[in-house]
């Protein structure tokens, strides 16, 4: 390493507060699929910002968008009416065939909205007594970092020592129906959950869970709140991952990829009269909806669909995980993936996930290690197949090592 590399990382050490542990690489630039570091080294970019540049790095449609509609107006408040807005409006609910959409900034912002906006509808619609109001969430969740989200975190590192937090929520096993069915009481207002939980390694829940689930929210007037903020806009092969399950949620949370991971963007989409609910007045963001957000978002979308990126998630997909399943490696507990959301687990004695990250790096490809023993990949959805193919020959090369 160079003495530059040295000072990038020691100099974020000693005045940044320290909630990171990055990987040791310091990059600056990207393009597609690929990232350099400061000393023109290239990678292949295996997590894309945990799904939020699914278009590539700098794409250039959203590029030219952004910059163009800088130079313009970047930003109005929602004091004043701006003429991005209502376009995102129509082009996201034409995409995702959503009634109404409120606009954010992070993920954990369109969460928290959620949260305030199923609150409300229970009170006001469906008539559960006032401070009453339950919320049932799943074991291992994640779904983003503000005081109230990690108040109903079961992971001790999210929630340890940030107390007190807010009740009203109810955790249950993810993966079982039996469970949710037993959870629901008069005052449920929601189910918030992740399609696929992301950041527990890639967990997919049983065929037909969320068929059930469904079933079980539609009988109890609750409402079902998928969080799509990874695996939304393409990441597992669809649109949408609630399309695996044929079902619809009644509010979809998006984030990351909606501005291809030029600016932060979420929203919050609902089918039905939950955003409703909220009046002048009683939520809002200074950011929320501003110009710039909505050009680079509506940029984004339409190079997700018009460039095939859904398309190629499900084929790049398919062909990743045959590829890693084909890997005869002892170090491989179980290989998990849904387009192009994937993860290997590592068998424990193979040693920390962390350190196949770091012999992945040093042959040219960027992953994230979750949870001690699970290497997640997820790269752009723009990845070719010759690139799966150049990904998969140093994973297993990787892989067949022992570093434990
Ligand atoms: C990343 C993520 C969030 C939080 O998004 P931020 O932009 O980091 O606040 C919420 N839910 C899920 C499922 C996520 O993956």
């Amino acid at each position: 390493m160079s003495s530059s590399v040295i000072d990038f990382i020691a100099t974020e050490a000693r005045f940044g507060a320290r909630n990171y542990e990055p990987i040791g690489v310091v990059l600056s630039r990207g393009e597609g699929v690929w990232v350099w570091d400061t000393e023109g080294k290239r990678y292949l970019d295996c997590l894309s910002a945990y799904s939020a540049v699914s278009q590539g790095h700098c794409h250039p449609k959203i590029l030219a968008a952004m910059v163009e509609q800088a130079h313009r107006l970047t930003l109005t408040s929602r004091a004043f009416h701006n003429d991005q807005l209502a376009l995102f409006y129509e082009e996201i609910a034409a995409l995702t065939g959503s009634h109404k959409v409120l606009p954010m900034n992070s993920g954990a912002e369109a969460v928290e909205s959620a949260i305030k906006a199923v609150r409300k509808w229970g009170y006001e619609v469906k008539g559960v007594p006032d401070g009453q109001a339950e919320i049932i969430v799943c074991a291992n969740n994640f779904h983003g970092r503000t005081l109230g989200v990690v108040g109903f975190s079961t992971d001790p590192e999210t929630r340890g020592h940030f107390g007190p937090f807010a009740p009203g929520f109810k955790i249950i096993p993810f993966g079982d129906a039996a469970a949710f069915e037993a959870a629901i009481n008069p005052n449920t207002v929601a189910f918030l959950v992740e399609p696929i939980q992301g950041e527990a390694g890639v967990v997919i829940p049983p065929a037909g869970y969320f068929t059930a689930v469904r079933e079980l929210c539609t009988a109890n007037n609750v409402m079902l709140v998928l969080d799509e903020i990874q695996t939304g806009l393409g990441r597992t092969g669809k649109l949408l991952a609630e399309q695996h399950e044929g079902i619809e949620a009644d509010v979809t949370l998006l984030g990351k990829a909606l501005s291809g991971g030029f600016y932060p963007v979420s929203a919050v989409l609902s089918n039905n009269d939950v955003l409703g609910t909220l009046r002048p007045g009683q939520h809002g963001s200074t950011f929320g909806g501003n110009p710039l957000a909505c050009a680079v978002a509506r940029a984004a979308m339409r190079v997700l669909v018009e460039e095939g990126m859904i398309e190629n998630a499900a084929i790049q997909g398919a062909r990743f995980l045959e590829g890693l399943k084909d890997i005869r490696a002892n170090t491989i507990r179980e290989v998990r993936g849904r387009g192009l959301m994937l993860a290997v687990e590592l068998h424990p004695e193979a040693g920390r996930a962390r350190r196949y990250c770091e012999a992945l790096q040093a042959k040219g490809i960027l992953a994230k290690d979750t949870h001690e023993h699970t290497i997640r990949i997820a790269p752009p959805l723009v990845i070719t197949s010759d690139q799966v193919d150049w990904a998969l020959e140093r994973l297993a090369t990787t892989l067949t090592q022992d570093l434990s």
